[in-house]
C-alpha cells in the first residue's frame, strides 16, 4: 500500500483516473473568484461549473489542489491535523454519478488502495440524510453503530445563503478501535481524525430558504493528503510525515536543537516553522508579495510568525532563504513551478525578513517593557505602535500576549487605527486644499488674463 506523500497522491489520482475522471492540475492559490482571498478547497476552481456558470471540463474530474486556510492558523502545531498550507485530493462529478457511487468508491479507496481496516473507520452522515445512512449500512456494510448522524453545522454544505447545497458524509480514522462502538464522539481528536469529506450537492436553496432538488446533481469531495500520510506512516501528527518533517529538521538544525528532545512549546515552534515555510514559499510562487492588505498581509503575517518562532528557538540570524530552499527542494517534484520561480521566492523571503528584522528587536524591547509593567492587558495604543512602527501584525502581538496570559485591547487597537486613518484623511484634505488654492489662483489669473487681454501676457502673474 502507498506510504509516502507522493505515493498517496499518485494512488488517489490513479484510482479515480481509472474510473473515468479527468486529472486536472492544481489551480493557483490565488483564486479566480472575488469572494475568497485564497484557494481554500479543491472544489473552488470548479465553483463556476457547480453554479452552472461554466461548462464542465468533463463529466468527472480529479485533482490534488494546493489550499491555504487562514482560519486554521491558530490550530497549527496545536492540533495534530491542521495546516495553513495543505493539499486536498478530490474527485468530482458534474451532473454525472451521485451518492451511492461516490460512497462506494470512497470506501473502496480507503480500504482497498489505502488498506485501512473497516475496524478503524467511522462515518458521519447528515442527520436527515437517511439515504446516505442506508447506503453505508446496506450497500457498503458498515456497522450501524459506526455511522454517526451529525448536525447541519458539520454535515451540510452550501456555497452561500442561496444556490446549490446538500448534505455531507465524512470518513474518520479511529486510532483506538479497542474502545468500542458505543458512545462514539467524533469531536474527540485524540481518538478520531476526519480524512475524507463527501458533499452531495442535490438541492437549490432559494431566497425563502426552500430547498428544491437539482436536475443535475454533483459530487464534491476532499481528502487531506497530509492526514492520510499521518495515518499510513503511523506517526502521531501530520507534521511528522515526509511532507513536512524535513523542514522541521532543517529548522532544528539551524537552531541547534533536536525535535524529539524539545518540550511541547519548542515542538510547536518547529511545527509552525515547518507549516508556514511551505505556505509562504507557495504563496510567493503563485505571485503574492508581502504587504498590509489582503493576501499580502496573510503572507506577511505567516512569514513574520516564522521569524519569531525561529527566534524563540534561538535562531538569531536571517534564515528564511534556507527554509525557502528546503521547501522548494521538498515540493519541487509535485510543483515544478517552484524551481522556475526559485529566484523570485528567495528574493522576496530575504527582503521581507530583512525588513522585519530591522524593527523586530526594537519592537521586542518595547514589548518587554510593556510586559515588565505587569499590565492586565496590552493597550490598544501599544498594540498599534507595535503594528505601525515595528511591523508586528496584530495577531502576533495577541499571540505573544496570550503566552503571557494577557489579552489585547482590540477595540482600542481599532480606535487607534481609525484615528490614524482620520489623520491620513485630514492630511489628504489639506493637500487638496493647497491644490485648490493653486487652482483658484490659476483660474483668477486666467480670468484676469482674459479680462486684460494682451496686456497680461507681458506681465505673466500666473503661478504655474
Ligand atoms: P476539520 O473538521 O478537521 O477542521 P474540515 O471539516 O474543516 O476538517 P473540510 O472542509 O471538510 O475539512 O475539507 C476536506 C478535507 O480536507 C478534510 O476532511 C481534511 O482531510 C482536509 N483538511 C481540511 N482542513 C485542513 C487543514 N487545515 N489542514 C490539513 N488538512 C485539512
Ligand atoms: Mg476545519
Ligand atoms: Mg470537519
Ligand atoms: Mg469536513
Amino acid at each position: 500500500r502507498p506510504r509516502t506523500g507522493a505515493e498517496i497522491r499518485a494512488a488517489f489520482l490513479d484510482f479515480y483516473e481509472q474510473r473515468g475522471h479527468k486529472p486536472m492540475a492544481s489551480a493557483s492559490l490565488i483564486p479566480d473568484d472575488p469572494t475568497v482571498l485564497l484557494t481554500i478547497a479543491g472544489m473552488l476552481p470548479f465553483k463556476p461549473v457547480f453554479l452552472g456558470q461554466q461548462p464542465r471540463p468533463a463529466p468527472r474530474a480529479t485533482s490534488s489542489q494546493k489550499c491555504i486556510r487562514t482560519n486554521d492558523i491558530e490550530n497549527v502545531g496545536r492540533t495534530a491535523r491542521h495546516h495553513t498550507f495543505f493539499e486536498m485530493l478530490g474527485n468530482f462529478s458534474f451532473g454525472d454519478y451521485f451518492k451511492e457511487q461516490a460512497i462506494q468508491w470512497a470506501w473502496e479507496l480507503s480500504t482497498g488502495v489505502f488498506g485501512l481496516s473497516p475496524q478503524n473507520l467511522v462515518v458521519s452522515v447528515f442527520r436527515e440524510d437517511d439515504e446516505a445512512g442506508a447506503i453505508w449500512r446496506d450497500v457498503v456494510g458498515v456497522n450501524p453503530k459506526r455511522i454517526i448522524r451529525m448536525d447541519e453545522a458539520d454535515n451540510f454544505w452550501a456555497s452561500g445563503p442561496t444556490g446549490p447545497c446538500g448534505p455531507c458524509s465524512e470518513i474518520y480514522y479511529d486510532f483506538k478501535p479497542e474502545l468500542g462502538d458505543d458512545g462514539i464522539d467524533l469531536e474527540d481528536d485524540s481518538r478520531f481524525i476526519e480524512f475524507y469529506n463527501l458533499v452531495f450537492m442535490q438541492y437549490n436553496r432559494d431566497a425563502e430558504g426552500i430547498l428544491t432538488p437539482l436536475a443535475n446533481r454533483n459530487i464534491d469531495t476532499g481528502l487531506g493528503l497530509e492526514r492520510m500520510a499521518q495515518i499510513l506512516q503511523a506517526v502521531p501528527n501530520n507534521y511528522e510525515t515526509d511532507l513536512i518533517y524535513p523542514l522541521i529538521e532543517t529548522a532544528a538544525g539551524l537552531a541547534g536543537v533536536d525535535y524529539r528532545g524539545l518540550d511541547a512549546k519548542g515542538q510547536t515552534s518547529l511545527k509552525v516553522i515547518g507549516d508556514h515555510s511551505r505556505a509562504i514559499t507557495q504563496l510567493i510562487c503563485d505571485g503574492v508579495t508581502a504587504s498590509n492588505l489582503g493576501r499580502g498581509y496573510i503572507l506577511r503575517r505567516l512569514l513574520r510568525r516564522v521569524v519569531r518562532h525561529g527566534r524563540l528557538l534561538g535562531i538569531d540570524k536571517p534564515f528564511l532563504t534556507v527554509m525557502g530552499e528546503a521547501s522548494i527542494a521538498l515540493m519541487q517534484v509535485a510543483y515544478p513551478q517552484l524551481l522556475e520561480r526559485r529566484e523570485v521566492i528567495l528574493a522576496e523571503l530575504a527582503r521581507e525578513e530583512a525588513r522585519f528584522l530591522e524593527t523586530l528587536e526594537r519592537g521586542e524591547k518595547l514589548l518587554a517593557e510593556v510586559l515588565a509593567a505587569k499590565p492586565t492587558q496590552i493597550s490598544g495604543e501599544q498594540a498599534f505602535e507595535l503594528y505601525d512602527t515595528y511591523g508586528f501584525p496584530l495577531e502576533l502581538t495577541e499571540e505573544i500576549a496570550e503566552e503571557q496570559g494577557l489579552t489585547v485591547d482590540l477595540a482600542g487597537f481599532e480606535a487607534a487605527m481609525e484615528a490614524q486613518r482620520q489623520r491620513a484623511k485630514a492630511a489628504a484634505v489639506s493637500i487638496d486644499l493647497t491644490l485648490q488654492g493653486a487652482i483658484d489662483q490659476v483660474t483668477a489669473a486666467a480670468a484676469a488674463t482674459a479680462f486684460k487681454g494682451y496686456e497680461a501676457l507681458e506681465h505673466p502673474s500666473c503661478v504655474l
